[in-house]
């Protein structure tokens, strides 16, 4: 007999929330009960703000990273690029938008962004077409940088895109120092996790590619 241990709409959740990354079936089952629980504004606030999400949020038009879309402006820049007290000479590349918390947390970095959204893993179809390398490309021929910080975590498929990158700017003959991240984020450690004196130490002892 094929028995229901958990009713239809429940499983559908806990279902959903299975689909998501780093949760585990325990962990969607509790998030799913605790739903259950909840107030129906309380689960309308959540349905109302995924709902917008895509509505509401785009990719900068120079960096990439996730910003609020602005239906009068017809390019939308995050608030990184619209600062102009930044440090215009250097670009530092991250793999993900939340990667450059840590190092606006260290504070003496007030550098431009450009996000690559991952990095190169054929073993999960990323491939670099997939990346936002074509732009970093595109504005290094627009723009004036001086140095170009690969601060992507060190793994394997981290090292792999960094490679790949500066064999492209190469390529370009365009005249930028090429740098990375000093070791000291341990392989396979990311930078999200990191702690911030770590990742300034690194940044600060930055070593040519
Ligand atoms: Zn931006």
């Amino acid at each position: 007999m094929n028995q229901k241990i958990v009713a239809e709409p429940l499983q559908k959740i806990i279902d959903n929330f299975k689909s998501l990354p780093w949760i585990w079936e325990k962990t969607a089952q509790k998030l799913a009960f605790f739903s259950v629980k909840q107030s129906e504004d309380f689960l309308g606030e959540f349905w109302k703000n995924f709902s917008d999400l895509k509505k509401n949020i785009t990719e900068c038009e120079k960096c990439c990273n996730f910003t609020e879309k602005n239906p009068n402006e017809e390019k939308n820049f995050c608030e990184f690029c619209k600062k102009i007290w930044r440090d215009e000479k250097i670009l530092c590349v991250v793999e993900n938008p939340f990667d450059i918390f840590p190092i606006e947390k260290s504070w003496i970095f007030k550098w431009f962004y450009h996000i690559l959204h991952w990095v190169i893993s054929p073993i999960d179809w990323i491939f670099a077409e997939n990346l936002r390398i074509w732009k970093l490309l595109e504005r290094l021929k627009n723009e004036n940088f001086e140095e170009i910080i690969l601060a992507i975590n060190p793994s394997l498929e981290g090292e792999a895109t960094a490679i790949y990158i500066s064999r492209k700017i190469q390529e370009m003959w365009v005249s930028v120092k090429i740098t990375a991240l000093a070791k000291g984020i341990s392989v396979g450690g990311d930078l999200e996790y990191t702690d911030e004196l770590t990742v300034k130490k690194s940044l600060e002892n930055r070593v040519n590619v």
